[in-house]
């Protein structure tokens, strides 16, 4: 079923959450481990994370430096398949600009319609660690926009041979990427919001939010987006803080800020499982909040592991 089905079906807030693709070498049993705590709270659809591969350099005996391309991550397509087959829930994998051309891309949605996802979150991805900015592969797409397009040429059956005969049409729903404290290399919020406008004209029909620790910049941000005459379901992201050093490398990586009474509980912190419960109250306070808002879904970050987002869903769902 899609995301916006289960969306209109209901009128309680839902809960949903991200999973993140084990470290290649591990067993999809680690997957299942994330999922078992979290299934009794009903979540209708399962998000997949998709990772491309990165440059490794290792060096030689002679000092050298040979570059290895690696894929820390893989599996996104067969974790959804999995999931789809043993929890009977529906998924939404992930799909990146990074990394694909348009014809590795045509290939890959061929087999995601082929398995019955109906649901995509459509991304441009990170630069790779190497380089400073976002480089697209020979043919591939710049901006989250084109891979929109790409997807809902195909759900018009628009193949990228058009001379192709008996020409399938696809049928994805498609979640972009919203930013309610700005993406980094955006100018400006503004700049930001004409971009997302842009993905949802080209056939977005949800958004996922960035992680935000001040419930005010989800209300401003969906505040700017209605004003922007941005009109679909807006759903927050929600990353509990799991560890100390989070406090400085979420900032870091995700270029978004933690309030200062929540710095302030966690410098309290001696030991990480005081900071994971600080972490989980903050988000429990969120959620509620989140709720009492009527926010169509609470969307979880697990990040791989699920014994806190279990704590928050047991106050809160
Ligand atoms: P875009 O929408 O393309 O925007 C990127 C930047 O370009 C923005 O600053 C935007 O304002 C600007 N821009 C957009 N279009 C144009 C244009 N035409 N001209 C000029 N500027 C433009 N990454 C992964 O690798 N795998 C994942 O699974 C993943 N999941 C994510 C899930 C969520 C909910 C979120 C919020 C992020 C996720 N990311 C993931 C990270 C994401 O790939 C990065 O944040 C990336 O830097 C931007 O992706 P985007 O889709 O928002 O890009």
């Amino acid at each position: 079923m899609k995301v916006t089905d289960h969306l209109n079906n209901t009128s309680k807030t839902l809960f949903s959450f991200e999973l993140l693709p084990p470290l290649k070498g591990d067993n999809i049993e680690s997957i299942y481990k994330t999922i078992d705590p979290l299934v009794e709270f009903k979540p209708p659809y399962i998000n997949v994370t998709y990772h491309r591969e990165e440059a490794v350099y290792k060096e030689l005996s002679n000092g050298l430096l040979q570059k290895k391309i690696i894929r820390k991550r893989p599996g996104t397509v067969a974790i959804s398949a999995a999931i789809m087959n043993k929890y009977k829930i529906d998924v939404v994998p992930h799909i990146i600009c990074g990394g694909f051309n348009k014809e590795e891309t045509e290939n890959a949605l061929i087999d995601l319609h082929f398995l019955g996802i109906e649901n995509l979150l459509v991304l441009r991805g990170d630069s790779d660690k190497n380089t400073k900015r976002f480089v697209p592969e020979p043919d591939g797409h710049a901006y989250a926009v084109d891979l929109v397009k790409q997807v809902n040429d195909l759900n018009k059956g628009k193949y990228l041979d058009e001379e192709l005969e008996n020409k399938t049409s696809t049928h994805f729903t498609l979640g972009v990427a919203g930013y309610p404290e700005k993406h980094n290399e955006a100018p400006n919020m503004l700049s930001d919001l004409y971009f997302l406008k842009k993905k949802i004209e080209a056939g977005a029909e949800f958004i996922v939010t960035q992680m935000f620790y001040d419930n005010q910049k989800y209300y401003d941000f969906v505040k700017a987006c209605r004003e922007q005459g941005i009109t679909v379901p807006i759903i927050p992201g929600i990353k509990p803080i799991a560890t100390l050093s989070q406090m400085t490398v979420l900032p870091q990586t995700f270029h978004i800020d933690i309030p200062e009474a929540l710095v302030k509980e966690l410098i309290k912190c001696k030991k990480t499982e005081e900071a994971r419960q600080v972490g989980v109250e903050w988000a429990i306070e969120q959620s509620k909040d989140l709720i009492k808002n009527n926010v169509p879904v609470v969307h979880y970050y697990t990040m791989g592991k699920s014994d806190n987002i279990q704590k928050i869903a047991i106050a809160v769902f």
